[in-house]
């Protein structure tokens, strides 16, 4: 069973008016949601690019951070190719950066714990720099 939005009047499943007021089911709610002019790849580029700073911590960072520089460019591409129809440009360009910011991070953390010492023994190296060193030849 079916509640009609105007007159409560309950209608079979199957029923594609009301038998109550005879107003039409149609799809008129679903519609509100296609309209967004806001460019889809933006939005995942900048929530992807929020959360990589985060995750810089986890040693994660980067492939969300690729993630959303990849996410950023196709979004950019597309509000480009549409002519003003979509926007989110300034969006991306955020996503952009914040991705860069991620994966810049994790490969100087990457060259810092392989090279001086693993503080956040993050990089598959063992923890001990010492035995690090020692491993390379280099005490
Ligand atoms: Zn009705």
């Amino acid at each position: 069973m079916k509640r009609c939005p105007k007159c409560n009047f309950l209608n079979e499943d199957f029923a594609s008016s009301c038998g109550g007021c005879g107003a039409p089911f149609g799809l008129g709610i679903v519609k509100k949601f296609k309209d967004s002019k806001t460019n889809l790849y933006a939005k995942y580029a900048l929530v992807l690019g929020i959360i990589s700073i985060p995750l810089i911590y986890f040693c994660l960072g980067w492939i969300t951070g690729a993630t959303a520089i990849a996410f950023g460019i196709l979004a950019r591409y597309k509000i480009k190719k549409s002519q003003g129809t979509q926007t989110g440009g300034t969006m991306s360009l955020v996503g952009i950066i914040l991705g860069i910011v991620a994966v810049g991070a994790a490969v100087a953390l990457l060259i810092y714990a392989a090279y001086i010492t693993n503080p956040m023994g993050c990089s598959g190296i063992p923890g001990n720099p010492e035995l690090f060193l020692e491993g390379r030849g280099i005490n």
